[in-house]
């Protein structure tokens, strides 16, 4: 489903993603941990290409990005229609209730008539247990009911990859719990998803491979209870033990 090949990027001089390779197969869940800096959230924006690689190339399905050719607007629009991306601050449209902030990307990206986007946002919202919240702005909901609406519009969209960038590091702890759950229900779904987080729980019950990125470079890579319990390399090792 995904294949990311020899990615590098740069801002400046700073390099931050140094030939990277990543493949996901459809329905599994990768998580990526790592120090901070550690280049794990500009991965994932180069998935949907929000960043632009300098090298490498990027399959999604049947479409592929070569950065070291020219790639176009259209063609970016295009590949990151294909992708669903939850934000750590929600990035929710704050003059939209609920329901309209799901509307939106199905009515502009795929042009569904306002009644029928309205159908489909009640049962994602329904989905995420927001059903009693539909018309409400997001400054009344709870941080963890906000990135509820965050996660139901990423999947308004029907994208073939989910993708999620420390969902619930802005939230109190009393509510991460509600936003792993939905999480796990989709992972429980068979979407195919990456998701950069630090709680390690959720990685360890969910995540199909866990790879550990440290200075713009993936260190390790394994099943969860083989990285977690077994790590080959000294620098996982340390940072599995500060995280513990
Ligand atoms: P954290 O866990 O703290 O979010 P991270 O592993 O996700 O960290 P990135 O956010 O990918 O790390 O950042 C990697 C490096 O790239 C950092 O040194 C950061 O300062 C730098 N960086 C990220 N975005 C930009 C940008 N738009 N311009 C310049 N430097 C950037």
């Amino acid at each position: 489903m995904i294949n990311m090949n020899n990615i590098s990027k740069q801002f400046g001089d700073l390099v931050v993603l140094k030939d990277i390779s990543l493949q996901v197969e459809q329905g599994k869940v990768v998580v990526i941990i790592g120090p901070s800096g550690s280049g794990k959230t500009t991965l994932l924006r180069c998935l949907n290409v929000l960043e632009q690689p300098e090298e490498g190339s990027i399959t999604i399905d049947q479409q592929t990005l070569k950065f070291s050719e020219k790639v176009s607007k259209k063609e970016i629009r295009e590949f990151r229609r294909q992708t669903g991306m939850v934000f750590q601050t929600y990035n929710l449209f704050p003059h939209f209730t609920a329901v309209e902030n799901v509307m939106e990307g199905p009515i502009t990206v795929q042009k569904v008539a306002k009644a029928k986007a309205r159908e489909k946002a009640v049962d994602i919202l329904t989905k995420v247990g927001l059903h009693e919240k539909m018309e409400v702005y997001p400054y009344q909901l709870s941080g963890g009911q906000q990135q509820r609406v965050g996660i139901a519009r990423a999947m308004a969209i029907d994208p073939k990859v989910m993708l999620f960038d420390e969902p619930t590091s802005a939230l109190d702890p009393e509510l991460v719990g509600e936003v792993l759950q939905v999480m796990k229900k989709l992972a429980a779904e068979g979407r195919t998803m990456v998701v950069v987080t630090h709680e390690m729980s959720f990685a360890k019950e969910v995540a199909d491979e866990v790879l550990f990125m440290d200075n713009g470079m993936i260190v390790e890579r394994g099943e969860p209870s083989v990285l977690f319990e077994h790590p080959k390399e000294e620098r996982t090792k340390q940072f599995l033990k500060l995280i513990k």
